[in-house]
């Protein structure tokens, strides 16, 4: 009898696992009809944030960017990519429409997690330093026109008040960033100062958000781009707009007649949204409550949060690790979304990788497969609900742009420039970002629209960006 009431009592908590497992994914159900009502509630949103400055929680914020790159920039230019965990300095020589990028030299450098909270001088004195590093190896190599002073695109990854091409403040920081005294600065103005103080002869000459790099970056290979999306640490997207349909714009009307915008969809918001108690609490808890809501249902800061939280529920709530509660699955962050992504594709019968991440991140041995399943699930789960809201906000903005239909049997053909270590690296979240898209488009209208991964192309961008606004333009190079 004590056995079975064992057996009894462990397969209730199985149930209740199990029961806990359930209610999430109801909770999170993307279903086609819930997906089209997110993208109309986003179009809508793009509407009244085109109308008037705060007129919508996506700020669709005017870039300044009303051409985009042709082909023919010309001379040697630098890139710095700031937004994630690293940052990226970039040399680029660029040789005019035949040659193309004739050269480029780049370095990484990651980004100490103490600065990212801490001082604006101590963040941006160290990117100087870098960067300043990073000259001092021109050497043999790449080095610009003698004479004239070096020049530099500014991929800044946070939403910007632009204030021109080459200037903006700081509207808040996002993702792993906090830095108080920032906020409201021009961060052209903060990096110009720091590279003064290191000794540094550069200019500014554009500052951009990593969605307009990757517009600019795609655009100078292929005409057809129209918009940029990123997956990665964070998420957003920026899509080439007609100035006259911008009504806060007061300024010209530009030559081009378009306009790109920075959406910032992150800090889209809907109650059409499938928000979990789990979302709910990463919020709360979060450096910015209340803040990019879509960004932490679908970027790959969060994810690998939002499975160790329902992980933790079920070992508290149903023992599902045993009778006590594993203490590394209650520290926030612990599990990254490149180990939820390794858990997510392991494709070994008895799933040992999954058992491994368990072991090495965690702390947690000896699961079953049975257990090992309900994980991968979880993971299952949460990737799709983000891969298929990401779809549907990618068909919010085609929609927008009346590319969701194919007009008069013509077919056009837009691409959408993709880039972001969350698109790259997890191939099940991209490979369902891109079919959910089709479902959405219908095969027809689908058949027009290409998807292309843009590799790192927010640092050429902004390098073709600072030379199309380069302070020598119509100056011969000597
Ligand atoms: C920022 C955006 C950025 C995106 C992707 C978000 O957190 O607000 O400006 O484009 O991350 O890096
Ligand atoms: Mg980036």
């Amino acid at each position: 009898a004590l056995v079975v009431r064992h057996r009894m009592r462990s397969s209730g908590k199985w149930a209740r696992a199990l029961a806990i497992l359930q209610d999430f994914e109801d909770k999170c159900g993307t279903p086609i009809g819930k997906l089209r009502q997110v993208a109309d509630a986003m179009t809508v949103e793009m509407h009244a944030g085109l109308a008037s400055e705060g007129g919508s929680k996506l700020k669709m914020i005017i870039s300044y960017v009303d051409n985009l790159p042709s082909g023919d920039e010309k001379g040697l230019f630098y890139a710095l990519d700031l937004g994630g965990t690293n940052f990226r300095v970039l040399r680029v020589q660029l040789g005019g429409r035949d040659k193309r990028v004739v050269d480029q030299e780049f370095d990484e450098v990651s980004i100490p997690p103490h600065l990212m909270t801490g001082s604006s001088e101590a963040l941006f004195d160290y990117i100087a330093t870098a960067l300043k590093k990073f000259v001092a190896t021109e050497g043999e190599g790449l080095h610009p026109a003698s004479g004239r002073q070096r020049e530099l695109g500014f991929t800044f990854s946070f939403p910007v008040r632009q204030l021109s091409i080459s200037s903006g403040t700081l509207i808040k920081w996002t993702k792993g960033f906090n830095i108080e005294d920032t906020v409201g600065q021009d961060v052209v103005g903060e990096l110009t100062k720091a590279i003064e103080k290191v000794g540094l002869d550069m200019r500014v000459s554009a500052l951009v958000n990593d969605t307009i790099g990757t517009l600019a970056g795609g655009r100078y290979y292929d005409r057809d781009v129209i918009a940029a999306v990123i997956l990665g640490t964070g998420t957003n997207a920026a899509y080439v707009e007609r100035a006259h349909a911008i009504p806060k714009w007061h300024g010209l009307l530009p030559k081009s007649g378009d306009m790109v915008i920075n959406m910032e969809w992150g800090n889209f918001r809907s109650s059409h949204l499938p928000l979990t108690e789990y979302d709910q609490a990463l919020d709360a808890e979060s450096l910015n409550p209340g803040e990019q809501i879509f960004e932490k249902i679908i970027s790959g800061m969060y994810l690998g949060d939002i499975v160790r939280r329902v992980l933790c529920r079920m070992a508290e709530e149903a023992e599902f690790f045993g009778d006590t509660v594993p203490p590394k699955l209650k520290i926030p962050f612990i599990l990254r979304t490149p180990d939820m992504s390794a858990m997510h594709h392991d494709t070994s019968s008895d799933l040992r990788v999954v058992g491994r991440k368990l072991k090495d991140v965690l702390e947690i041995s000896n699961t079953s497969l049975k257990m090992r399943k309900v994980i991968v699930e979880v993971c299952d789960i949460v990737a799709t609900r983000g891969a298929r809201l990401s779809a549907s906000g990618t068909f919010g903005i085609l929609k927008k742009l009346g590319r969701d239909t194919v007009k008069d049997g013509e077919k056009q053909k837009a691409v959408i420039a993709l880039d972001g270590g969350l698109y790259e690296h997890y191939s099940k979240f991209s490979s369902c970002m891109e079919s959910t898209l089709k479902e959405l488009l219908g095969e027809d209208v689908a058949d027009n629209i290409v998807i292309q991964h843009s590799n790192d192309g927010s640092g050429i961008g902004a390098a073709l960006l600072a030379a199309s606004h380069s302070q020598y333009l119509g100056v011969d190079e000597s």
